[in-house]
């Protein structure tokens, strides 16, 4: 095999552009995201950008501000941008085998060094085309470099851009990128880097490597290589299994009532049981956490037996929820951990089956919620037809028809 260079695959603002795939005319306009109970802006467009909105405004104040009264909101659909990434990582993955997602929006990927602007070019034609979203590629020798590469692919505008190919173009732009733009160097490492006189990544690069790691870690000693071209991090390292799994959410309605806040820890129980079993890994123990303001109260107990049971784990939630609220204060967040976690394969006592009978009713849950949607069946402690208070709100959201069947549009002949 011949010598092979990173690719990053990054989409172009990507809730916005899921929101204009199926509402063209939303094309042009100045739009933004609203996440976690339509609060506050999680994503904008270039527009909205241009309008001054800043990033994590609140809707309720920008709603009132006449200078922003041209923004369309909606609110977030995860389900739907989570569809689409695992759309464009199907055609990512054509590429090479060894494509890895890194975020919802970004992947990584390694092409033969010779052919690899010409593939690029060619896959970014095949996301446009196939499921209408653009993207920005950006290529060089390591993945710390292709992520620059790609940053500057989205200031040029030009969608591609290949460091790999001129070392001269490399040297320029490694001087001319302050060095908290470098990947994965935090605002706070990047102050006590200017203390060493380095402000630009082309002056990390040429920080001794031994030194970086003296004065941080040897993580910046392996970012120092990677900007010299060296890969430290390839793609694919050998996976650790999860040791904890949260699911924390915001409520639709501040509440105090013991009953509604058990209907909130149930559903979120049954979202949480279904992460672990698609992570194969059982439960030891469940925190239930509630927060008002910035105070927050938490109660655990351990299970009997290691789980990932909806069933066991609903029970469990819904107790604990009962047990935690005082009287008066207005609880606006609830979170469920599970930890420490455990392997399948591990907690099987000798000699009995691989699955409780409640594990494999969960499973049979999960054929069912596949199949025929996250509505078709629950728990009726979660309240589960119609719209609970405890269920975030979401006032703008479009109804799509790739991620529910239930929202395909009806025509009438
Ligand atoms: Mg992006």
């Amino acid at each position: 095999m011949g010598a092979v260079v990173y690719a990053l695959v990054d989409v172009d603002a990507m809730y916005v552009a899921g929101e204009r795939l199926l509402q063209p005319q939303l094309r042009g306009r100045p739009v933004v995201v609203l996440g976690n109970n339509d609060g506050c802006v999680v994503a904008r467009s270039v527009e909205a950008k241009r309008l001054g909105i800043p990033q994590g405004e609140r809707w309720s104040r920008l709603r009132r501000d006449p200078r922003y009264s041209a923004a369309v909101p909606r609110s977030a659909h995860y389900a739907l941008y989570g569809d689409l990434a695992s759309r464009i990582e199907s055609v990512v993955e054509e590429y090479s085998p060894d494509a890895t997602p890194y975020s919802i929006d970004e992947s990584y990927l390694t092409l033969p060094a010779a052919r690899a602007t010409e593939l690029a070019h060619r896959m970014r034609e095949q996301i446009a085309t196939w499921i209408g979203v653009p993207v920005s590629i950006g290529i060089g020798s390591t993945r710390t470099l292709a992520h620059l590469a790609t940053r500057q692919a989205k200031r040029t505008g030009g969608g591609i851009h290949n460091l790999a190919e001129a070392d001269a173009e490399q040297r320029l732009l490694l001087d001319s990128t302050p060095v908290e733009e470098v990947w994965g160097i935090a605002s706070r490492l990047a102050d006590r880097l200017a203390g060493h006189g380095v402000s630009t990544a082309g002056s990390l690069s040429e920080m001794d490597p031994g030194r970086a790691r003296r004065i941080h870690s040897v993580v910046l000693e392996k970012t120092v290589r990677e900007l010299r071209g060296t890969s430290c991090w390839p793609l694919r390292p050998e996976s650790v299994p999860r040791q904890q799994c949260r699911h924390t959410r915001q409520l639709g309605t501040p509440t105090c009532d013991p009953e509604l806040l058990a209907a909130a820890a149930a559903g979120h129980a049954h979202q949480l049981a279904r992460k672990l079993r698609r992570h194969q890994r059982r439960a030891d123990r469940l925190t239930v956490q509630l927060t008002c303001g910035h105070t927050s109260l938490e109660v655990s107990q351990g299970l009997p037996r290691p789980t990932y049971s909806t069933p066991v784990l609903v029970d469990l939630a819904v107790r604990l929820a009962r047990s935690l609220p005082r009287p008066g204060h207005s609880y606006h967040q609830l979170g469920l951990l599970a930890a420490p976690l455990r392997g399948v394969e591990q907690t099987t006592p000798l000699g009995e089956p691989a699955r409780t009978v409640d594990e494999r009713l969960s499973h049979a849950l999960d054929e069912i919620t596949t199949r025929y949607g996250t509505e078709a069946i629950g728990f009726a402690t979660t309240g589960l037809r119609g719209r609970s208070p405890w269920q975030p709100r979401q006032e703008h959201l479009w109804p799509v028809s790739t991620t529910s069947r239930h929202l395909l549009p009806l025509v009438h002949g």
